[in-house]
């Protein structure tokens, strides 16, 4: 009798049981089937500025409903531009900048978002289809793309994570729902860590023609810059005020990316290691690529724009007195916290470089200058009538450059002028030039 009653408590209880399981299962599905649209939170508000582009409506139409419905981890922000297309036949590959809405027509200062790309391609019954880079989408369109638009190269290399910023990109794949980049995609994004600076790189100009130096030590986009900052916009300014503003490829790759800004332009190149190198500060008619592009160590990418001028969509102001122009060079950190350009090891968050001979301490205030000559003063005298300013956040309240003339003391952030044949002896501490 017992055992009797056991059994049916066992039996009724898997009837509840199965019945609460079922309800469950089903129940969610039976009212996603009646309400098929999404929930109103997953649809994002956001705003599209389309005008700087020449693209059809109904193309926009479907970046914005892509923009708005895709999960916002790549493409931080809610205001969007678009900066640049590059047409090919039936396929457009635009670039895409995340910005501060009305921040930059103020000419300010301000943080901004990325800049990245997307691939579009219309269909044979004239409808479009986009992959936002970094998707498995995007991934999968572009083995679509034919080679002579971009070459096997180019695609390998587009498909390879920004590896630079290892560490945010792993965050942002966390966040990534299932099916968003498939397991085999996310595995091979960080597989080439080791090889990063393992090809030549070279300073991006060319040193006969033109001598550049070091017009700014460590800093990020903000105003005051940080001098202790790292990660995506942490770089080093160089620059020249010689009329040959070329900007080279410090090294081979492919461009991933071309922001041309209202105000000024960045190139973006991939190198053959997988770093991506950002060169910031060109002028916007001043580009000499395009996204896809491969490039060799010493190609020009486009030229400085000289002055100074306010931030965009695409990038922080540059602030410059007189016409000097400079890129804001973005190198990235390696795993051993150092980047060898041409022979010199350069840190990020330390403004002296070594080639194991000498030792230069290109800014050392970091100083400002107009002139585009040597500036490495020692034993050398100093012929020119231009101007130089101290960063107070580095150099402290005043600078002291050691003279058999007499030494000069100037405050900084304020602009001096040597006299002409102005002396420094060694130890000076005015320091500029990058020596090659
Ligand atoms: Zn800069």
């Amino acid at each position: 009798m017992k055992k009797i009653l056991t059994s049916k408590i066992i039996l009724l209880s898997t009837i509840v049981i199965v019945c609460i399981a079922l309800t469950v299962f089903y129940l969610p599905k039976a009212i996603a089937e009646i309400s098929p649209l999404k929930e109103e939170s997953d649809i994002r508000s956001i705003y599209l500025d389309s005008s700087g582009v020449n693209l059809p409506a109904e193309l926009i139409a479907v970046i914005e409903k892509e923009l708005q419905e895709k999960p916002n981890v790549f493409f931080e922000g809610e205001n969007y531009m678009l900066t640049g297309v590059r047409e090919e036949e039936n396929w457009r590959f635009i670039s895409i900048a995340v910005y501060i809405k009305n921040a930059y027509q103020n000419g300010a200062e301000v943080p901004f978002g990325e800049t990245s790309s997307l691939i579009a391609k219309q269909q044979e019954d004239q409808s479009w289809v986009i992959a936002l880079q970094y998707t498995q989408n995007y991934a999968d369109l572009l083995k679509e793309v034919p080679d002579e638009y971009f070459s096997a190269k180019a695609k390998q290399m587009e498909i390879i994570f920004p590896n630079v910023y290892k560490e945010k990109y792993l965050k942002i794949l966390d966040q990534l729902p299932e099916g968003y980049l498939s397991e085999e995609s996310r595995k091979s994004l960080f597989e080439d860590q080791s090889t990063k600076n393992s090809i030549s790189y070279k300073f991006p100009w060319n040193k006969n023609n033109s001598p550049w130096i070091y017009t700014q030590g460590w800093h990020d986009g903000n105003d005051p810059p940080n001098p202790n900052c790292h990660g995506d916009w942490c770089a080093i300014d160089v620059g020249t005020n010689h009329t040959d503003k070329n900007v080279l490829s410090a090294a081979s790759g492919v461009v991933d990316n071309v922001c041309i800004g209202t105000i000024s332009a960045n190139v973006y190149v991939r190198n053959d290691d997988g770093v991506l190198m950002r060169y910031v500060h060109l002028g916007i008619t001043d580009v000499d690529v395009q996204k896809g592009d491969i490039v060799d160590q010493g190609d020009i990418l486009g030229r400085l724009k000289p002055g100074s001028f306010g931030g965009d969509n695409c990038s922080y102001g540059a602030s410059q007195k007189f016409d000097f122009g400079h890129i804001h060079w973005v190198i990235p950190i390696t795993e051993n916290g150092s980047f060898i350009v041409d022979g010199w090891t350069i840190k990020q968050g330390d403004d002296t470089w070594t080639n194991g001979i000498n030792i230069i301490d290109p800014p050392n205030g970091p100083i400002y200058s107009s002139n585009q000559s040597n500036l490495h003063l020692q034993n050398a005298s100093y012929n020119s009538t231009e101007y130089f300013k101290a960063n107070s956040i580095t150099a402290g309240p005043s600078v002291t450059i050691q003279s058999p003339n007499g030494n000069v003391t100037f405050e900084a952030d304020t602009y001096i002028r040597l006299d002409p044949g102005f002396t420094a002896q060694n130890g000076s501490s005015f320091h500029a030039k990058i020596s090659q």
